[in-house]
């Protein structure tokens, strides 16, 4: 393994993953829905392998359904304008979104800021487009992480290419609003930066917290390279198809990587996934209330179990913090906690270069049946 990937080791996810079936726990580790998404868009996919739509490589920037998908969604959702043929570009899964627009943007010594706790490509990732990653760390505060915006002017220098931004943010779900997004902006103009924003959870918001790209503020269209994924919206997370929405030039710049890198996308997917950006509101709002009801039924669990607990505001990840049960070392606990109560979850010291500010704070998903919660909840009462 070379210098550039060798701090990395196996992605926490695998390694967690692994331990619930080993020790046949309830998995609340790893970010997957139990359930898979609407029967009509599985049926679209079976549809498209059936009539030859996609079965052998499909365009390299995508196919034009879901190219037009997306620019229709970006419009009718947030009045962003896209062209489909220049401003689209369909990835495997926003995994490779990230890898490519990172390694078609990034010179080899420039810097990456990133919010921490951070998802764990984007380490690996800036590490192998031979960037530095500066970690700007988000610090719970009145129940939510938050983002210091100072922090975030001072991690700015003459090195810096881009901001590498998450909201809704996974693992801490905390959702940026307009006010803070305005700040980014305003900062990222100033300092004629990029913004490679993830946006998969962008339906997935709660209460009164609502997404907004960031691509919306003045300044910010040409300068964002935008992501998501079919994963989070439409519950596949295993069929791996993802986009980025950018100015013609950075679109090509993303383009460029990702055609070395799996060259094109599953086709018969990228059929099925046009046809599922253009399903009701009654989807996107169903997803939300059913995921709203899970989080609070996994939160009130953990908080009545002793965690301390951040109600997110986005996302299907509940932070907790493990003090209040008289831990302090989330990842021996997390190691620990198959063996004492047969959950699995994710410690967030693994998403942070400052691990001992991540350490006492631990992830659970809540993208599981009802009756899984409902026995997680019942197992971690016994803690
Ligand atoms: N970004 C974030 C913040 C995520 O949580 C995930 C989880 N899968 C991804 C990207 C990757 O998405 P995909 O499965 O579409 O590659
Ligand atoms: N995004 C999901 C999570 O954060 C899954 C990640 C993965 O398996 N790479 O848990």
């Amino acid at each position: 393994l070379n210098r550039r990937l060798a701090e990395f080791g196996t992605t926490i996810f695998a390694e967690m993953s692994a331990l619930a079936v080993s020790t046949g726990s309830v998995n609340l580790g790893q970010g997957f829905p139990d359930t898979d998404g609407p029967q009509a868009v599985a049926e679209a996919a079976v549809r498209a392998i059936r009539d030859g739509r996609g079965n052998q490589y499909p365009p390299g920037p995508g196919v034009p359904e879901l190219r037009t998908a997306v620019a229709d969604h970006q419009r009718e959702r947030y009045g962003l304008r896209y062209d489909p043929d220049t401003e689209v570009l369909v990835t495997a899964g926003a995994t490779e979104a990230i890898a490519a627009a990172l390694l078609g943007l990034v010179e080899p010594g420039d810097e990456v800021v990133a919010l921490e706790p951070y998802y764990d490509s984007y380490a690996a990732c800036v590490a192998m487009a031979g960037g530095t990653r500066v970690p700007v760390t988000l610090r719970p505060r009145d129940g939510r992480f938050v983002l210091d915006l100072d922090e975030l002017r001072d991690a700015i220098t003459d090195r810096t290419r881009l901001i590498l931004l998450n909201t809704p943010h996974n693992p801490t779900g905390t959702v940026l609003t307009r006010e803070e997004l305005a700040a980014i902006a305003a900062i990222a103009v100033e300092r004629d930066l990029l913004v490679v924003t993830d946006e998969v959870y962008e339906h997935l918001v709660y209460d009164d917290s609502a997404h907004i790209p960031i691509a919306t503020f003045p300044g910010m269209r040409e300068r964002t390279v935008t992501i998501s994924s079919a994963g989070k919206t439409f519950s596949f997370t295993g069929w791996k198809v993802g986009w980025v929405t950018a100015a013609p030039e950075l679109t090509a710049a993303v383009r460029s990587a990702k055609q070395y890198l799996t060259y094109v996308s599953s086709g018969p997917f990228q059929y099925a996934i046009a046809e599922a950006l253009r399903l009701p509101d009654t989807y996107f709002t169903g997803l939300r209330d059913d995921l709203r009801a899970k989080r609070d039924l996994l939160a009130d669990g953990l908080a009545r179990a002793g965690f301390g607990v951040f109600r997110p505001q986005g996302t299907y990840f509940v932070t907790t913090d493990i003090r209040p049960l008289g831990e302090h070392d989330g990842i021996a606990f997390c190691r620990e906690l198959p063996g004492r109560c047969g959950v699995v979850a994710i410690p967030h010291a693994v998403f942070y270069d400052h691990r001992e500010q991540g350490a006492p704070f631990v992830r659970f998903a809540f993208c599981k049946r009802t009756e899984v919660l409902r026995d997680a909840v019942e197992r971690l009462a016994a803690l």
